[in-house]
């Protein structure tokens, strides 16, 4: 595993759970709006932190975390995440997983040996702005189709989420999004911004107006759809 960030406690990763959050370095999109460039760019830059150390951390917090949300960068993209899941598991706290769904072979074998809890996926725009949305001009979304699938069966609990970014997504990218994941479980919208690390340049944000008005847009084929860091 190449861990890159461990954040010991939060409140706000995994839903209604107390958890800390290891952050995995490399990715396989490039996201203009990527709040975690270095972690995509430049993975290891700032050191990288061993498997061992989020273990004795766990073990210290008995019996107050809950869980571990599993990050990026990608995670699925590392070759030992069942190992390092099924060494969490073992210990007794539960697995959220964070994906940009590209890697649905990787995902499928992992809900089949039941080392996730939680899935979190985010859904980037519209199959027709995919590649321009990700950073990857010409990306074909098949294997993101193949991960909304899998989660839309509802195997496992999950979650769908899209950070709007003006200038990126139109109505009709929001619109087309409902379609494609119409009854899902948990949506969630959420506002762009600007870390001061990003990709990419001249992003902006919604204002919190245009994002209600995007949240009823989805809410026509997502009636569980919410706003997320949105006042
Ligand atoms: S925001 Fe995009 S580039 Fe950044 S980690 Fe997620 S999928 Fe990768």
């Amino acid at each position: 595993m190449l861990i890159c960030g461990l954040q010991k406690l939060t409140l706000l990763d995994y839903p209604e759970k107390m958890a800390c959050t290891v952050f995995t370095g490399g990715c396989n999109f490039r996201c203009p709006f990527c709040h975690n460039a270095s972690l995509v760019l430049q993975p290891g830059r700032d050191g990288v932190i061993p498997e061992q150390e989020v273990f004795d951390l766990l073990e210290k917090r008995r019996g107050v975390l809950d869980g571990v949300c599993v990050t990026g960068g990608e995670p699925l993209l590392q070759p030992d995440l069942a190992a390092f899941l099924e060494k969490i598991h073992q210990m007794g706290f539960l697995v959220k997983l964070d994906t940009n769904g590209a890697s649905p072979e990787a995902l499928a074998a992992l809900l089949e040996a039941g080392l996730a809890d939680y899935v979190a996926m985010d859904l980037k725009s519209s199959r027709e702005t995919y590649g321009k949305v990700i950073g990857v001009p010409g990306y074909d979304p098949a294997p993101v189709e193949k991960s909304v699938a899998l989660l839309l069966r509802g195997g496992v609990p999950y979650e769908f989420r899209t950070t709007a970014v003006r200038g990126l997504h139109t109505k009709a990218d929001f619109a087309a999004m409902a379609d494609w994941i119409a009854g899902a479980e948990h949506y969630y919208l959420q506002g762009f911004v600007d870390s001061g690390e990003l990709i990419g340049s001249g992003l902006a944000a919604f204002s919190a107006d245009e994002m209600r008005e995007l949240l009823g847009i989805v809410r026509a084929k997502v009636p569980s759809a919410a706003l997320r860091g949105v006042e």
